[in-house]
């Protein structure tokens, strides 16, 4: 942690060259907003909910989960709060009685959602209620989603939850935002066609990575072929950035990718300029953006768009450093 973090947090989220960006926590537990606050996070750019579960080891009834997303939302104004609907199974075990061979490949996020669509609806519902407190700063991204029928469902259930709250009298938030996150390659390859039904999209890398380099993100022993700077993840990530400028709707990233300090500065130069990541991250990834010009972070990001190897890509980034 740099030893000025205090006085970095104070300038403005402005490369050299006075173009903005925006920095947000990842963050999962209540206990983390303290963090969120020290480090002038600009609200949250992933609200992980699997705790809801893992701490009680059942879900909470729809009354206890609004209460944790007003927790979230009442501080962090006036930024916003993106809510991930419960994104079980794969390294977030929530049942050993339901073992499976590919976990990773298996029944998790989504697809464990939309099978267990009470659970989903109690969740959409009290967001949904959170949200008409906090009106124009909710938006709910939904997990490893990898087709567009994931997208539709999850929005119908959305419209009647929202429906169900004006029944009873609340005015509801008419401007929830429902986003995918882009971890699976093939959304990422037709990152075009999906943006065309969402309101935003966030890479998460952790996951793409994993996928894309058929690497276990958890196993230890081929954790050296793990890599997040690989150029093929470049390369994809490149891709979904064009995808959602020529859409128009906003891009952001949520995996541990945008924790480092020199790909941030990459990421920026590839049109992503709203970065999520732990909070005690940002200190250091903004002190390395506010000191460079945007043109040449895009000229980073051309380079590292013409590597090969990871170390191609890793000597690249270590002659930034010195820069
Ligand atoms: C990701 O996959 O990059 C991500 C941010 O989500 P998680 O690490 O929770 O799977
Ligand atoms: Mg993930």
């Amino acid at each position: 942690i740099l030893r000025d973090a205090k006085k970095i947090c104070q300038h403005p989220n402005k490369t050299k060259d006075g173009i903005s960006f925006s920095l947000r926590a990842n963050i999962e537990f209540v206990e983390e907003l303290e963090a969120v606050e020290k480090y002038c996070a600009e609200g949250i750019g992933l609200l992980r909910t699997e705790s809801i579960y893992l701490r009680n080891q059942q879900f909470k009834n729809v009354d206890e989960q609004e209460s944790f997303y007003i927790k979230m939302l009442e501080n962090t104004a006036p930024h916003p709060v993106v809510i991930r609907l419960f994104d079980a199974g794969g390294d977030k075990v929530l049942d050993n009685s339901s073992l499976e061979q590919n976990p990773f490949l298996g029944w998790r996020g989504i697809r464990m959602l939309l099978d267990q669509e009470e659970l989903l609806e109690q969740q959409l519902k009290a967001i949904c209620k959170a949200a008409a407190e906090f009106k124009g700063r909710v938006r709910i991204l939904i997990p490893m989603v990898s087709t567009i029928e994931h997208i539709s469902r999850v929005r119908a259930l959305l419209d009647a939850a929202q429906e169900e709250l004006s029944e009873n009298g609340v005015e509801p938030d008419k401007d929830i935002e429902l986003g995918i996150m882009v971890e699976v390659p093939n959304v990422a390859l037709q990152a075009d066609f999906f943006a065309q039904h969402v309101d935003f999209m966030s890479i998460g890398t952790n996951d793409l990575t994993q996928y894309l380099l058929a690497v276990d993100r958890g196993n230890e022993r081929i954790s050296k072929l793990y890599d997040q700077r690989h150029p093929a993840v470049w390369k994809l990530i490149n891709r979904v950035s064009q995808a959602a400028q020529k859409e128009s709707i906003p891009l952001s990233i949520c995996g541990e990718l945008a924790s480092d300090p020199v790909s941030a500065c990459c990421l920026v130069g590839m049109g992503i300029d709203d970065l999520s990541m732990n909070a005690a991250a940002l200190p250091a990834v903004k002190k390395a953006l506010r000191s460079h010009e945007s043109s040449e972070l895009h000229e980073l990001a051309q380079n590292v768009l013409d590597a090969q190897t990871i170390g191609h890509v890793n000597e690249l980034f270590s002659n930034w450093n010195s820069i």
